[in-house]
């Protein structure tokens, strides 16, 4: 377990995912306090329990888990630290939205299903999917009663003064914690080696990757001297440079986009063929694909670019 600042121990924590390993913050000093939770697998809660033992301590023994945002890997164990008697914090937002997904997991399932075949995605595809999801379900213990972190709010986390600042686009209830001697706790708000996912999702806010934009902004006027992520990492050094790289990447995204619809009108998912041809994607990695398509879609047509066109499935087209 390294220590990635002062009083701040990362523990890395496996996940069946391409990124191996998310990583999760212990905060230590006036007490312990844990960031990001990972998914309910074995190898997992060992890795945090390996983790907190290192520091003479137990799941139990935490005072408070603060989570980034509701995904599989950051919120799947919360419910395993609520049973061990630790509060378990979220933003607002995350609690009145994103929560949802997995604790009324079954209606979301079938709203999730219609959004994806009113946006062309094959029954086939849908049919696989829901078993994914489902079998992601299995892996998750969402906290029962979730306590709300509030945006602009300063926390005391073992000690130390934290601000909590809302960053929607990855997710839409996404916080991120700002230390006062500059060090940020990112979650998935910003990334190196892979840019965070930005999707459309069905009860998404209207413009996630307006959204994402906009964080990014936020995350460049609070000037942290380093970030600590979600995965990779674990610290980014200078985050004005990389959040260059993530706006160039989704401007050329955009334009890649315009040169695929210049052949005609297109459903989100036949251009997420075109803009992620890569052959050998799991059904979850073409689910983020088409997902983080439409979200340019929608993008594109709040700044009047694209129009959607009235069918079943959506097409979208250039408007010239
Ligand atoms: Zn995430």
């Amino acid at each position: 377990m390294d220590l990635v600042a002062e009083g701040i121990r990362r523990i890395a924590a496996p996940i069946p995912y391409p990124m191996k390993y998310v990583n999760l913050y212990l905060l230590e000093g006036d007490g312990l306090v844990l960031v990001d939770s990972a998914l309910d697998t074995t190898t997992a809660r060992t890795a945090i329990e390996e983790g907190l033992a290192d520091r003479g301590a137990a799941p139990g023994d935490l005072d408070a888990v603060v989570l980034t945002h509701h995904h599989p890997d950051h919120y799947g164990l919360a419910g395993w630290f609520e049973d061990a008697g630790v509060p378990v914090y979220m933003l607002d937002v995350a609690i009145e939205r994103d929560h949802a997904w997995w604790s009324r997991f079954e209606p979301w399932l079938e709203q999730s299903s219609a959004h994806f075949r009113e946006h062309g995605m094959p029954e086939a595809f849908i049919a696989d999917l829901r078993e994914v999801m489902e079998a992601t379900r299995r892996r998750i213990r969402p906290p029962r009663a979730p306590l709300a972190l509030t945006v602009g709010q300063t926390v005391e986390l073992a000690g130390r003064r934290y601000a909590v600042h809302w960053t929607p686009g990855h997710a839409d209830g996404h916080l991120v914690l700002l230390r006062e001697d500059g060090v940020l706790i990112a979650g998935d708000a910003i990334l190196d080696r892979i840019t965070p996912n930005v999707g459309k999702w069905v009860g998404s806010r209207p413009d996630p990757l307006g959204d994402f934009l906009n964080s990014l902004k936020r995350l460049r006027e609070l000037e942290p001297e380093r970030a600590l992520v979600g995965h990779y990492g674990p610290a980014i050094e200078d985050v004005p440079a990389r959040i260059a790289e993530i706006e160039r990447h989704h401007e050329e995204r955009l334009r890649e986009l315009e040169r695929a619809l210049a052949a005609g009108p297109r459903t989100a998912w036949e251009l997420s063929l075109v803009l992620f041809p890569q052959t050998g994607l799991s059904t979850a990695q073409r689910r983020f694909a088409w997902a983080e398509t439409l979200a340019h879609l929608v993008h594109m047509e709040g700044l009047g670019r694209v129009r959607r066109l009235p069918e079943a499935p959506v097409r979208y087209e250039l408007v010239a």
